[in-house]
Protein backbone atom coordinates (compact mmCIF):
# COMPACT_ATOMS: atom_id res chain seq x y z
CA UNK A 1 0.00 0.00 0.00
CA UNK A 2 2.81 2.15 1.01
CA UNK A 3 3.48 3.67 -2.80
CA UNK A 4 6.35 6.55 -3.27
CA UNK A 5 6.43 9.95 -2.13
CA UNK A 6 5.69 11.91 -5.15
CA UNK A 7 7.18 14.97 -5.97
CA UNK A 8 4.82 18.01 -6.02
CA UNK A 9 5.08 18.28 -9.74
CA UNK A 10 3.74 14.41 -9.85
CA UNK A 11 1.40 15.09 -7.42
CA UNK A 12 -0.25 17.88 -9.02
CA UNK A 13 -0.08 16.43 -12.69
CA UNK A 14 -1.90 13.77 -10.98
CA UNK A 15 -4.79 15.35 -9.95
CA UNK A 16 -5.17 17.73 -13.19
CA UNK A 17 -5.26 14.28 -14.86
CA UNK A 18 -8.16 13.55 -12.57
CA UNK A 19 -9.59 16.98 -13.01
CA UNK A 20 -9.72 16.75 -16.94
CA UNK A 21 -11.96 13.26 -16.71
CA UNK A 22 -14.15 14.89 -14.06
CA UNK A 23 -14.68 18.03 -16.62
CA UNK A 24 -14.89 15.20 -19.81
CA UNK A 25 -18.10 13.65 -17.10
CA UNK A 26 -19.00 16.42 -17.04
CA UNK A 27 -19.57 17.66 -20.07
CA UNK A 28 -20.71 13.99 -21.14
CA UNK A 29 -23.45 14.77 -19.19
CA UNK A 30 -24.47 18.17 -20.61
CA UNK A 31 -24.24 17.29 -23.95
CA UNK A 32 -26.63 14.22 -23.68
CA UNK A 33 -29.58 16.25 -20.97
CA UNK A 34 -28.90 20.20 -21.86
CA UNK A 35 -31.34 21.34 -18.67
CA UNK A 36 -31.93 18.13 -17.24
CA UNK A 37 -29.04 16.56 -16.33
CA UNK A 38 -29.09 14.67 -12.48
CA UNK A 39 -26.28 17.12 -11.03
CA UNK A 40 -28.08 20.22 -11.71
CA UNK A 41 -31.07 22.47 -10.33
CA UNK A 42 -33.12 25.67 -10.94
CA UNK A 43 -31.70 28.46 -8.95
CA UNK A 44 -33.45 32.09 -8.84
CA UNK A 45 -31.18 35.28 -9.76
CA UNK A 46 -30.86 36.57 -6.27
CA UNK A 47 -29.80 32.56 -4.65
CA UNK A 48 -26.82 32.21 -7.29
CA UNK A 49 -23.75 33.79 -6.57
CA UNK A 50 -21.11 31.63 -5.92
CA UNK A 51 -23.22 28.54 -8.30
CA UNK A 52 -21.34 27.10 -11.45
CA UNK A 53 -23.78 27.54 -14.55
CA UNK A 54 -25.19 24.21 -16.09
CA UNK A 55 -26.85 26.00 -19.25
CA UNK A 56 -26.22 28.75 -22.12
CA UNK A 57 -27.23 32.42 -21.08
CA UNK A 58 -28.06 33.94 -24.20
CA UNK A 59 -28.76 37.51 -25.15
CA UNK A 60 -32.54 37.74 -25.50
CA UNK A 61 -32.31 41.00 -27.66
CA UNK A 62 -29.77 43.13 -28.98
CA UNK A 63 -27.30 44.85 -26.46
CA UNK A 64 -27.70 47.75 -26.56
CA UNK A 65 -31.44 46.93 -27.85
CA UNK A 66 -31.30 50.11 -29.29
CA UNK A 67 -28.38 52.91 -30.51
CA UNK A 68 -27.55 54.41 -26.78
CA UNK A 69 -26.19 58.14 -26.20
CA UNK A 70 -23.30 57.51 -23.72
CA UNK A 71 -23.15 61.48 -22.85
CA UNK A 72 -25.51 64.06 -22.06
CA UNK A 73 -25.59 66.10 -25.23
CA UNK A 74 -27.16 67.28 -28.40
CA UNK A 75 -27.30 64.43 -31.21
CA UNK A 76 -26.53 65.72 -34.40
CA UNK A 77 -25.72 64.86 -38.24
CA UNK A 78 -22.46 65.32 -38.75
CA UNK A 79 -23.30 66.38 -41.89
CA UNK A 80 -24.94 69.26 -41.04
CA UNK A 81 -21.28 70.82 -39.31
CA UNK A 82 -19.54 73.26 -40.97
CA UNK A 83 -15.84 73.15 -42.32
CA UNK A 84 -13.88 72.96 -38.58
CA UNK A 85 -13.11 76.40 -37.29
CA UNK A 86 -16.22 77.64 -37.81
CA UNK A 87 -19.35 77.72 -35.59
CA UNK A 88 -22.39 75.79 -36.46
CA UNK A 89 -25.75 77.08 -34.91
CA UNK A 90 -28.01 73.93 -35.25
CA UNK A 91 -32.16 74.64 -33.67
CA UNK A 92 -32.87 72.15 -30.67
CA UNK A 93 -35.88 70.18 -32.29
CA UNK A 94 -36.76 68.22 -28.88
CA UNK A 95 -35.27 66.14 -26.32
CA UNK A 96 -35.02 62.64 -24.92
CA UNK A 97 -33.96 61.46 -21.61
CA UNK A 98 -33.42 57.60 -20.79
CA UNK A 99 -36.55 55.42 -20.81
CA UNK A 100 -38.45 57.54 -23.68
CA UNK A 101 -38.77 55.72 -27.04
CA UNK A 102 -36.94 56.46 -30.34
CA UNK A 103 -37.38 60.46 -31.97
CA UNK A 104 -37.00 61.61 -35.38
CA UNK A 105 -34.43 64.18 -35.65
CA UNK A 106 -35.63 67.05 -38.42
CA UNK A 107 -33.38 67.96 -41.12
CA UNK A 108 -30.74 70.60 -40.26
CA UNK A 109 -31.37 70.07 -36.64
CA UNK A 110 -29.92 68.75 -33.08
CA UNK A 111 -31.72 67.01 -30.28
CA UNK A 112 -30.81 67.14 -26.73
CA UNK A 113 -30.02 63.59 -25.76
CA UNK A 114 -29.20 62.08 -21.89
CA UNK A 115 -26.90 59.55 -21.47
CA UNK A 116 -28.60 55.94 -21.93
CA UNK A 117 -31.44 57.65 -23.95
CA UNK A 118 -32.38 55.90 -27.49
CA UNK A 119 -30.64 58.03 -30.44
CA UNK A 120 -33.25 59.51 -32.38
CA UNK A 121 -33.24 58.38 -36.10
CA UNK A 122 -31.42 60.28 -38.19
CA UNK A 123 -28.68 61.83 -35.89
CA UNK A 124 -25.07 60.29 -36.70
CA UNK A 125 -23.08 61.94 -33.48
CA UNK A 126 -23.37 63.28 -30.20
CA UNK A 127 -21.55 66.41 -28.76
CA UNK A 128 -21.24 66.49 -25.31
CA UNK A 129 -23.17 69.24 -23.07
CA UNK A 130 -19.74 70.43 -22.17
CA UNK A 131 -18.72 71.36 -25.68
CA UNK A 132 -20.98 73.37 -26.94
CA UNK A 133 -22.86 77.19 -26.14
CA UNK A 134 -26.36 76.52 -25.85
CA UNK A 135 -28.60 80.08 -26.24
CA UNK A 136 -32.03 79.93 -26.07
CA UNK A 137 -32.94 77.13 -28.19
CA UNK A 138 -29.95 76.61 -30.27
CA UNK A 139 -26.47 74.81 -29.75
CA UNK A 140 -23.55 76.51 -31.06
CA UNK A 141 -21.04 73.99 -31.99
CA UNK A 142 -17.19 74.27 -32.79
CA UNK A 143 -15.59 71.39 -32.92
CA UNK A 144 -14.96 68.62 -34.86
CA UNK A 145 -17.21 65.53 -34.20
CA UNK A 146 -16.40 61.74 -35.65
CA UNK A 147 -19.65 59.81 -36.96
CA UNK A 148 -20.42 57.13 -34.42
CA UNK A 149 -19.15 59.53 -31.28
CA UNK A 150 -20.47 59.39 -28.07
CA UNK A 151 -23.17 56.59 -29.65
CA UNK A 152 -22.77 52.93 -28.75
CA UNK A 153 -24.69 51.07 -31.63
CA UNK A 154 -27.86 48.58 -31.51
CA UNK A 155 -25.91 44.83 -30.98
CA UNK A 156 -22.49 46.37 -30.70
CA UNK A 157 -22.05 44.70 -27.51
CA UNK A 158 -24.15 41.14 -28.52
CA UNK A 159 -26.21 40.00 -30.90
CA UNK A 160 -29.65 38.76 -30.07
CA UNK A 161 -28.80 35.28 -29.60
CA UNK A 162 -25.36 35.52 -29.03
CA UNK A 163 -24.08 33.18 -26.12
CA UNK A 164 -23.09 35.20 -23.28
CA UNK A 165 -22.01 32.99 -20.60
CA UNK A 166 -21.46 29.02 -21.01
CA UNK A 167 -21.90 25.88 -18.75
CA UNK A 168 -19.39 25.82 -16.32
CA UNK A 169 -18.77 29.52 -15.37
CA UNK A 170 -18.74 30.72 -11.83
CA UNK A 171 -21.95 33.23 -11.12
CA UNK A 172 -20.74 35.98 -9.63
CA UNK A 173 -22.27 39.52 -9.68
CA UNK A 174 -20.67 40.35 -12.86
CA UNK A 175 -22.31 37.66 -14.36
CA UNK A 176 -25.34 37.50 -12.73
CA UNK A 177 -25.98 40.91 -13.94
CA UNK A 178 -25.10 40.01 -17.52
CA UNK A 179 -28.24 37.33 -16.65
CA UNK A 180 -30.70 39.58 -15.55
CA UNK A 181 -29.74 42.36 -17.89
CA UNK A 182 -31.27 39.56 -20.49
CA UNK A 183 -34.46 38.47 -18.35
CA UNK A 184 -33.37 35.02 -16.73
CA UNK A 185 -34.75 35.11 -13.19
CA UNK A 186 -33.99 31.77 -12.89
CA UNK A 187 -31.34 29.44 -14.33
CA UNK A 188 -29.70 25.83 -14.03
CA UNK A 189 -27.42 25.86 -12.01
CA UNK A 190 -25.04 22.63 -10.89
CA UNK A 191 -25.64 21.10 -7.43
CA UNK A 192 -23.10 21.91 -4.92
CA UNK A 193 -20.96 19.08 -4.51
CA UNK A 194 -21.20 17.58 -0.80
CA UNK A 195 -17.64 17.14 1.12
CA UNK A 196 -17.85 15.22 4.00
CA UNK A 197 -15.76 16.11 6.74
CA UNK A 198 -14.08 13.14 8.80
CA UNK A 199 -11.84 14.32 11.54
CA UNK A 200 -10.03 11.88 13.54
CA UNK A 201 -7.84 11.66 16.77
CA UNK A 202 -8.68 10.82 20.59
CA UNK A 203 -7.12 14.24 21.70
CA UNK A 204 -10.24 15.94 19.84
CA UNK A 205 -12.94 17.48 22.10
CA UNK A 206 -15.56 20.02 20.77
CA UNK A 207 -15.21 23.57 20.76
CA UNK A 208 -17.72 24.40 23.28
CA UNK A 209 -16.20 22.29 25.84
CA UNK A 210 -12.87 23.34 27.89
CA UNK A 211 -10.51 20.54 26.93
CA UNK A 212 -9.40 18.35 29.62
CA UNK A 213 -5.45 17.26 30.43
CA UNK A 214 -3.84 16.32 26.86
CA UNK A 215 -6.73 17.24 25.32
CA UNK A 216 -7.53 19.96 22.18
CA UNK A 217 -10.30 21.36 20.04
CA UNK A 218 -11.29 20.09 17.03
CA UNK A 219 -10.30 23.36 14.89
CA UNK A 220 -9.99 21.27 12.21
CA UNK A 221 -13.91 20.32 11.38
CA UNK A 222 -14.29 24.06 11.47
CA UNK A 223 -11.60 24.94 9.01
CA UNK A 224 -12.33 22.07 6.23
CA UNK A 225 -15.67 23.23 6.07
CA UNK A 226 -15.05 26.82 5.88
CA UNK A 227 -12.48 25.43 2.66
CA UNK A 228 -15.05 23.13 1.48
CA UNK A 229 -17.43 26.04 1.65
CA UNK A 230 -14.98 28.52 0.05
CA UNK A 231 -14.87 26.53 -2.66
CA UNK A 232 -18.34 25.92 -3.69
CA UNK A 233 -18.97 22.84 -1.56
CA UNK A 234 -21.78 22.00 0.84
CA UNK A 235 -19.73 20.89 3.87
CA UNK A 236 -21.38 18.05 6.39
CA UNK A 237 -19.26 17.74 9.24
CA UNK A 238 -19.32 13.87 10.13
CA UNK A 239 -19.20 12.94 14.20
CA UNK A 240 -15.12 13.06 14.99
CA UNK A 241 -13.78 9.28 15.25
CA UNK A 242 -11.18 7.53 17.74
CA UNK A 243 -8.04 6.58 16.66
CA UNK A 244 -9.25 3.01 17.10
CA UNK A 245 -9.75 0.09 14.14
CA UNK A 246 -13.25 -0.34 14.63
CA UNK A 247 -14.23 3.09 15.38
CA UNK A 248 -12.61 4.19 11.96
CA UNK A 249 -14.51 1.66 9.84
CA UNK A 250 -17.69 2.47 11.39
CA UNK A 251 -16.81 6.23 10.86
CA UNK A 252 -16.29 5.25 7.11
CA UNK A 253 -19.01 3.04 7.11
CA UNK A 254 -21.01 5.89 7.75
CA UNK A 255 -19.16 8.68 5.54
CA UNK A 256 -19.95 6.01 2.69
CA UNK A 257 -24.22 6.02 3.63
CA UNK A 258 -23.99 9.74 3.69
CA UNK A 259 -22.81 9.35 0.05
CA UNK A 260 -24.94 6.67 -1.16
CA UNK A 261 -28.14 9.41 -0.15
CA UNK A 262 -26.93 11.82 -2.64
CA UNK A 263 -26.30 9.26 -4.97
CA UNK A 264 -27.24 10.86 -8.43
CA UNK A 265 -28.25 14.10 -6.92
CA UNK A 266 -24.88 15.71 -6.27
CA UNK A 267 -21.17 14.48 -6.89
CA UNK A 268 -19.64 13.78 -3.63
CA UNK A 269 -15.80 13.59 -1.84
CA UNK A 270 -14.67 12.66 1.87
CA UNK A 271 -12.08 14.50 3.17
CA UNK A 272 -10.85 12.54 6.48
CA UNK A 273 -8.36 14.97 8.79
CA UNK A 274 -5.39 13.28 10.96
CA UNK A 275 -4.18 9.55 10.83
CA UNK A 276 -2.31 9.79 7.81
CA UNK A 277 0.77 9.94 8.83
CA UNK A 278 3.69 7.02 9.82
CA UNK A 279 2.95 7.09 14.04
CA UNK A 280 1.43 3.77 15.97
CA UNK A 281 -2.29 5.56 15.71
CA UNK A 282 -2.18 6.92 12.28
CA UNK A 283 -4.80 4.33 11.24
CA UNK A 284 -6.56 6.10 8.83
CA UNK A 285 -4.90 4.33 5.58
CA UNK A 286 -5.48 1.11 6.72
CA UNK A 287 -9.06 1.30 7.35
CA UNK A 288 -9.78 2.80 3.66
CA UNK A 289 -7.49 -0.15 2.48
CA UNK A 290 -9.79 -2.12 4.22
CA UNK A 291 -12.72 -1.10 1.87
CA UNK A 292 -10.93 -1.71 -0.90
CA UNK A 293 -9.55 1.92 -1.39
CA UNK A 294 -7.44 2.48 -4.42
CA UNK A 295 -4.47 5.13 -3.45
CA UNK A 296 -3.26 7.54 -6.44
CA UNK A 297 -1.03 8.43 -3.77
CA UNK A 298 0.30 8.33 0.14
CA UNK A 299 2.55 11.10 0.28
CA UNK A 300 3.88 13.75 -1.35
CA UNK A 301 7.14 15.85 -1.09
CA UNK A 302 6.35 18.77 0.34
CA UNK A 303 6.02 20.85 3.46
CA UNK A 304 3.56 21.18 4.92
CA UNK A 305 1.86 18.43 4.23
CA UNK A 306 3.74 15.72 3.29
CA UNK A 307 1.45 12.79 4.40
CA UNK A 308 -1.37 13.73 2.58
CA UNK A 309 -3.54 10.91 0.53
CA UNK A 310 -5.95 11.09 -2.25
CA UNK A 311 -7.47 8.24 -3.69
CA UNK A 312 -10.80 6.36 -3.99
CA UNK A 313 -13.07 3.48 -2.65
CA UNK A 314 -15.52 1.04 -4.30
CA UNK A 315 -19.52 1.92 -2.87
CA UNK A 316 -23.01 1.17 -4.03
CA UNK A 317 -26.48 3.01 -3.69
CA UNK A 318 -29.83 1.29 -3.36
CA UNK A 319 -29.63 -0.10 -6.77
CA UNK A 320 -26.01 -0.53 -6.34
CA UNK A 321 -24.80 1.45 -9.14
CA UNK A 322 -22.70 4.64 -8.02
CA UNK A 323 -19.49 4.91 -8.91
CA UNK A 324 -15.73 5.18 -6.22
CA UNK A 325 -16.03 7.48 -3.62
CA UNK A 326 -13.06 10.04 -3.89
CA UNK A 327 -11.68 10.97 -0.99
CA UNK A 328 -8.45 12.53 0.79
CA UNK A 329 -6.76 11.97 3.66
CA UNK A 330 -5.31 15.31 5.07
CA UNK A 331 -2.47 15.60 7.85
CA UNK A 332 -4.26 16.53 11.15
CA UNK A 333 -1.80 19.79 11.59
CA UNK A 334 -4.10 22.69 10.84
CA UNK A 335 -1.67 24.07 8.54
CA UNK A 336 -0.89 21.05 7.01
CA UNK A 337 -4.90 20.79 6.92
CA UNK A 338 -5.15 23.65 4.74
CA UNK A 339 -1.97 23.87 2.52
CA UNK A 340 -3.18 20.49 1.29
CA UNK A 341 -6.73 21.46 0.74
CA UNK A 342 -5.70 24.38 -1.30
CA UNK A 343 -3.06 22.47 -3.29
CA UNK A 344 -5.04 19.02 -3.99
CA UNK A 345 -9.15 18.78 -2.30
CA UNK A 346 -10.15 22.27 -4.11
CA UNK A 347 -9.11 21.75 -7.78
CA UNK A 348 -11.00 18.58 -7.12
CA UNK A 349 -13.85 20.56 -5.52
CA UNK A 350 -14.18 23.10 -8.40
CA UNK A 351 -14.44 20.06 -10.78
CA UNK A 352 -17.34 18.34 -9.35
CA UNK A 353 -18.66 21.52 -9.17
CA UNK A 354 -18.19 21.76 -12.99
CA UNK A 355 -16.26 24.75 -13.17
CA UNK A 356 -14.19 25.32 -15.40
CA UNK A 357 -11.26 26.93 -13.12
CA UNK A 358 -7.55 26.14 -13.44
CA UNK A 359 -6.24 25.39 -9.81
CA UNK A 360 -4.47 25.83 -7.96
CA UNK A 361 -3.38 29.82 -8.65
CA UNK A 362 -0.38 30.99 -8.80
CA UNK A 363 1.07 34.58 -8.85
CA UNK A 364 4.52 36.47 -8.63
CA UNK A 365 6.19 37.83 -6.41
CA UNK A 366 9.14 39.03 -3.98
CA UNK A 367 10.20 37.75 -1.02
CA UNK A 368 11.24 40.70 1.41
CA UNK A 369 12.95 38.64 4.28
CA UNK A 370 15.88 35.58 3.21
CA UNK A 371 15.21 31.84 3.99
CA UNK A 372 17.53 29.38 4.31
CA UNK A 373 16.50 25.77 4.66
CA UNK A 374 17.59 22.01 3.46
CA UNK A 375 16.74 20.71 0.19
CA UNK A 376 14.23 17.99 0.19
CA UNK A 377 10.62 19.35 -0.21
CA UNK A 378 8.99 21.97 -1.97
CA UNK A 379 7.60 24.55 0.80
CA UNK A 380 4.48 26.09 0.75
CA UNK A 381 5.29 29.09 3.63
CA UNK A 382 2.51 31.43 5.39
CA UNK A 383 3.50 34.83 4.71
CA UNK A 384 2.14 38.49 4.05
CA UNK A 385 1.73 40.11 1.30
CA UNK A 386 0.77 43.86 1.44
CA UNK A 387 -0.29 45.27 -1.46
CA UNK A 388 0.68 48.87 -0.24
CA UNK A 389 4.54 48.27 -0.25
CA UNK A 390 6.53 49.03 -2.71
CA UNK A 391 6.09 50.94 -6.93
CA UNK A 392 2.76 49.74 -8.12
CA UNK A 393 4.04 47.99 -10.87
CA UNK A 394 6.65 45.64 -9.48
CA UNK A 395 5.59 42.60 -8.14
CA UNK A 396 4.34 42.69 -4.66
CA UNK A 397 6.38 42.31 -2.08
CA UNK A 398 5.62 38.75 0.55
CA UNK A 399 7.25 38.61 4.17
CA UNK A 400 7.15 35.15 5.53
CA UNK A 401 5.77 34.78 8.80
CA UNK A 402 7.68 33.63 12.09
CA UNK A 403 6.01 30.33 13.32
CA UNK A 404 6.01 27.53 15.50
CA UNK A 405 5.54 24.67 12.01
CA UNK A 406 2.23 23.19 10.97
CA UNK A 407 0.40 23.08 14.30
CA UNK A 408 0.78 27.02 14.65
CA UNK A 409 -2.94 28.40 13.86
CA UNK A 410 -1.97 31.51 14.83
CA UNK A 411 0.35 32.41 12.57
CA UNK A 412 -1.59 30.79 10.09
CA UNK A 413 -4.73 33.06 10.42
CA UNK A 414 -1.83 36.54 10.70
CA UNK A 415 -0.65 35.23 6.84
CA UNK A 416 -2.29 36.01 3.59
CA UNK A 417 -0.52 33.94 1.16
CA UNK A 418 1.53 30.74 0.70
CA UNK A 419 5.05 31.35 -0.70
CA UNK A 420 6.23 28.55 -2.64
CA UNK A 421 10.37 27.47 -1.98
CA UNK A 422 11.35 25.04 -4.84
CA UNK A 423 12.67 21.49 -3.74
CA UNK A 424 15.91 22.03 -5.08
CA UNK A 425 15.87 25.25 -3.16
CA UNK A 426 18.62 25.74 -0.21
CA UNK A 427 17.58 29.40 0.55
CA UNK A 428 15.68 32.31 -0.65
CA UNK A 429 18.00 35.89 -0.61
CA UNK A 430 16.00 38.97 -0.18
CA UNK A 431 14.23 40.50 -3.25
CA UNK A 432 14.50 37.30 -4.47
CA UNK A 433 11.32 36.32 -7.30
CA UNK A 434 9.19 33.76 -5.80
CA UNK A 435 5.58 32.72 -6.59
CA UNK A 436 2.76 32.89 -3.93
CA UNK A 437 -0.36 31.04 -3.76
CA UNK A 438 -2.88 32.93 -2.25
CA UNK A 439 -4.59 31.45 1.05
P1 LIG B 1 -2.16 13.57 13.12
O1 LIG B 1 -2.18 13.96 11.68
O2 LIG B 1 -3.39 12.82 13.51
O3 LIG B 1 -0.91 12.88 13.50
O4 LIG B 1 -2.21 14.92 13.93
C1 LIG B 1 -1.16 15.86 13.83
C2 LIG B 1 -1.39 17.01 14.77
O5 LIG B 1 -2.59 17.67 14.41
C3 LIG B 1 -1.54 16.61 16.23
O6 LIG B 1 -0.90 17.58 17.01
C4 LIG B 1 -3.03 16.64 16.43
O7 LIG B 1 -3.39 16.87 17.76
C5 LIG B 1 -3.44 17.78 15.53
N1 LIG B 1 -4.82 17.60 15.08
C6 LIG B 1 -5.34 16.47 14.56
N2 LIG B 1 -6.63 16.62 14.28
C7 LIG B 1 -6.95 17.88 14.65
C8 LIG B 1 -8.16 18.63 14.61
N3 LIG B 1 -9.29 18.10 14.13
N4 LIG B 1 -8.15 19.89 15.05
C9 LIG B 1 -6.99 20.44 15.50
N5 LIG B 1 -5.83 19.79 15.56
C10 LIG B 1 -5.80 18.51 15.15
MG1 LIG C 1 -4.01 11.83 15.13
Amino acid sequence: MDLELLSYGEAAEMIAREVARLREDAEASERSAEVNSNYSEWMALQDARGRILAQRILADRDQPAFARSTRDGYALRVGDLLPTGTTTTLPIAGSTRAGEAVAELPPGSSWEILTGATIPRGADAVVMQEHVEVSGERVCVNRALKAGENIVQQGAEARAGDLLLAPGTLMGAAELALAASCGYTKMRVRARPRVLILTTGDELGEPEIFPQAGQIRNSNATLLRGLAEEAGAEAIVLPSARDEDSALDDAIEAALKTAANFAGKAPVLLVIAGGVSVGRFDLVESALARRKARFHFTGVAIQPGKPVVFGEMPYSDADGDEGPLKFFGLPGNPVSAAVTFRLFVEPVISALAGSKAELPRFWPARIENAWVGKAVLTRFLPAVSESSAMGALDAPMVRLVAWQGSGDLAAFARSNCLVVIPAESRGMEAGEKVRVLLR
